[in-house]
């Protein structure tokens, strides 16, 4: 495995702020799942905003293993993304999920996500280098580290586009939580490879009780992040309700983030 360790920290913009991801500073980036409606996403991000996430998530086309499942609203999110993102001065992290979506939805993300069923998808990646905003890589389902990388070298062929890695559970022979939580993956990431790593804690459980536990998990062991699920109604989600986060429980999380980084002497980078 070519590795190499020389750090490379992640500008990104967010609303009025710029953040340098891979700093040492802990950044917690919440969101629903998918945009569902205005009122869902601008109840989730003031919630998550004044609690402190420094970036929201909110998927506007959403890969899903079926496809009877919502497929996200597409094009129908732009407005609402629009509206909530200058009413809170936040940035988007969303999934582009087809190269063709690049050019519509560059102006409105602070970085372009890769979803796991898309590592290997090469056209998009490639296509992902010629574009100058950061992209958060997603593990694939069932990804080597070593595939994962090679998957990064072909968005940083430049050196001018930035990668962040993601971990977010790997498919193991266990089937009484969602995925495996590789933290190995997160200290090996963290001693020989350039980019920051963030952990989605959400898809890596899929047990919405469980996922504040195992975010401490991802700050205890050297993570750069979060990547987190909040919906203002789990219940009612159209998609991964079961791992969403309430306000509420997002609210105690950030607070146990802040003791264990506190006792780290790390800082949570607060919005
Ligand atoms: C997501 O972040 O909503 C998502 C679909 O994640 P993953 O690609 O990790 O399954
Ligand atoms: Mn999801």
């Amino acid at each position: 495995m070519a590795i190499e360790n020389s750090k490379k920290n992640v500008t990104f913009i967010s609303g009025d702020k710029t953040y340098s991801l891979g700093n040492g500073h802990f950044y917690v980036i919440a969101g629903p799942c998918s945009i569902e409606s205005e009122v869902q996403f601008l109840e989730t991000a003031r919630s998550v905003v004044s609690h402190g996430a420094c970036l929201l998530r909110g998927g506007i086309w959403k890969l899903r293993s079926s496809a009877q499942a919502f497929q996200g609203l597409g094009k129908a999110a732009f407005d609402i993304v629009q509206k909530v993102t200058s009413e809170f001065h936040t940035g988007l992290v969303t999934e582009v999920t087809d190269p063709r979506q690049i050019e519509s939805l560059y102006p409105m993300v602070s970085l372009f996500q890769v979803g796991s069923r898309n590592m290997h998808n090469y056209a998009l990646l490639k296509e992902l280098a010629n574009q100058d905003k950061p992209v958060l890589l997603k593990r694939g389902l069932a990804a080597y580290i070593d595939e994962w990388l090679k998957a990064a070298d072909y968005i940083d062929t430049s050196g001018r586009n930035q990668v962040i890695l993601c971990e977010r559970g790997i498919r193991t022979f266990e089937t009484a939580t969602r995925n495996t939580l590789d933290l190995n993956a997160v200290a090996f990431l963290k001693k020989n490879c350039p980019y920051p790593v963030i952990v989605d804690p959400s898809h890596a459980i899929g047990i919405s009780e469980l996922v504040p536990d195992i975010s401490l998990a991802a700050a205890a062991v050297g993570a750069d992040g979060l990547i987190v699920e909040v919906h203002p109604s789990p219940k009612e989600a159209l998609s991964d309700g079961p791992q969403a986060l309430t306000p509420v429980q997002f609210s105690h999380l950030m607070i146990k983030l802040e003791k264990v980084l506190n006792a780290l002497d790390r800082k949570l980078q607060k919005k």
